[in-house]
């Protein structure tokens, strides 16, 4: 009677997903546009979708949603909590794509229709400092190693064990998030963890104790996965000069730079550093700094990283040159600002967001955000004639003078004279303003993302891990 049952079932399902492989069958492009939607998978984490600031955000979700935009179409997401739902979701034809950082590997490949890539990575072994780092292949066996469940890299792992180590074992993480390797490997539940090195760099400034061991050394292809049964060829070449152009025009790179860039060059120890103060000094003055960041309209993310730059959130903080208080203003500014006291803290914060709000509202029109904050706060530190002189090198080098990365990459020559003697204002620290910018935005990601770690979405309850397993399966209604 059982096996009967069962085998009425499996006919079921076979005929249900018969129906709906034929619903999502024919030209998959002209299917979009005709709905008027494009329905993207993807994962919730802080490389590819999460919910910023200024509501949804992340690189996968940016480069979606100017491919809706771009098709004249909504952008609907749906998120997968791990690797294994993303996949179900395009067998099922539920979404147009699958784009989530997910690599092109041989398995999906024959499973799945792909697009042409639009960024290489590299995987990375992670291994917790102080433990004993592992530099090759070798060194997985015997270690309790981890990597997401049915991705990329437990694919690899399987390939290894069946050709060159058969006694290699690890754990598969039912996630989508690689952040929830990195909190076993900090918290001691595991050694070693596979990573993605723009999913590593990204996160590396929360699990500061966390260490690259050593990289596969294969680059790989991510691309964007579409529905198998549908005609995608449309979609695949509509795709490939979407991203082309994207190439071109230097969009991809810049959103690249917006989510993984800040991190790179900063050492492990200023960002230890950075999060025990954030547990310990910040919870006194969050308060305070929230207050102010309201007043002003600001983000108090970027209050408090200005603050942590300044004076690592100490309101004595005092310099050779008489800078003082937790914004570090100049007696001049200070005076300029009506400040009586720059040793108090909401004098000295109200004083420092006021000349952060100032700066940023003096800055040339053509400047959008968010470069514009971050040439208010390279002008914060070298001074608005010293960056206007970094613009006009920027622009008699063939740069953009409105684009940070531009103008950012051109401050270290006002410190070369060949460069300087040319300029208005003359010899500056470049290199510091740039560094300064790019320490605060790497604080202000820190703090951002911790509030998202903080308030992240719980995956739903999966009733099977309540019931006893002859009931597992059921569904709530048949209950
Ligand atoms: N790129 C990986 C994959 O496609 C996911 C991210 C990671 O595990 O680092 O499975």
């Amino acid at each position: 009677m059982k096996a009967m049952i069962s085998r009425f079932l499996a006919i079921a399902l076979m005929l249900l997903l018969g129906l709906t492989a034929c619903s999502s069958g024919g030209d998959s492009l002209q299917r979009i546009q005709s709905r008027g939607e494009l329905k993207v998978a993807t994962r919730n984490s802080s490389t590819t979708y999460f919910t910023g600031r200024e509501g949804p955000t992340g690189f996968e979700y940016s480069l979606a949603m100017l491919l809706a935009e771009e098709l004249g179409v909504e952008l609907s997401v749906k998120t997968a909590f791990t690797l294994d739902e993303l996949f179900k979701l395009l067998l099922r034809g539920d979404v147009d794509l699958a784009a989530a950082g997910l690599t092109l590997t041989d398995e999906r490949a024959m499973q799945f229709p792909y697009t042409v890539p639009y960024l290489q990575l590299e995987p990375q072994v992670v291994y917790l400092a102080g433990q004993q780092r592992p530099r090759e292949l070798d060194d997985l066996v015997g270690r309790e190693l981890v990597v997401l469940a049915d991705s990329s890299h437990a694919e690899f792992l399987r390939g290894l064990q069946q050709t060159r180590y058969p006694e290699l074992t690890w754990e598969e993480v039912d996630s989508a998030d690689t952040m929830v390797l990195l909190d076993m490997l900090d918290r001691g539940e595991a050694e070693l963890a596979i990573i993605d090195s723009n999913e590593f760099s990204a996160q590396q400034s929360l699990y500061s104790r966390v260490k690259v061991g050593f990289r596969l050394g294969v680059e790989q292809d991510m691309v964007w996965y579409l529905p198998p049964g549908a005609d995608n060829s449309r979609l695949q070449a509509y795709i490939e000069d979407f991203f082309a152009r994207l190439e071109a025009d230097g969009t991809l790179d810049r959103l690249q730079e917006l989510q993984f860039g800040h991190t790179e060059g900063f050492s492990r120890i200023s960002s230890h550093t950075f999060n025990l103060n954030m547990r310990t000094t910040l919870p006194q003055y969050k308060e305070l700094i929230q207050q102010v960041a309201d007043e002003y309209q600001l983000d108090w993310q970027l209050l408090a990283a200005i603050a942590y730059q300044e004076s690592h959130w100490d309101p004595l903080a005092t310099s050779p040159t008489g800078v003082r208080g937790m914004m570090m203003l100049t007696q001049p500014t200070a005076r300029e600002l009506g400040i009586e006291n720059r040793l108090d803290p909401l004098q000295s914060l109200r004083g420092g967001a006021r000349y952060l709000k100032d700066l940023r509202r003096r800055l040339p029109k053509g400047i959008r955000e968010p470069d514009r904050t971050w040439f208010a706060l390279a002008a914060y530190n070298i001074g608005l004639g010293h960056l206007e002189d970094a613009r006009v090198l920027t622009q008699r080098q063939g740069g953009d003078p409105d684009r940070w990365e531009h103008v950012r990459e051109r401050l270290p020559l006002l410190q070369k004279s060949a460069h300087y003697k040319t300029t208005r204002y003359g010899y500056a620290r470049g290199v510091e303003a740039a560094t300064y910018v790019r320490n605060i935005r790497h604080y202000q990601n820190i703090l951002n993302w911790q509030d998202i770690a903080d308030n992240k979405p719980l995956p739903p309850i999966r009733i099977d891990d309540y019931l006893p397993p002859m009931l597992q399966g059921t569904t709530l209604s048949a209950l």
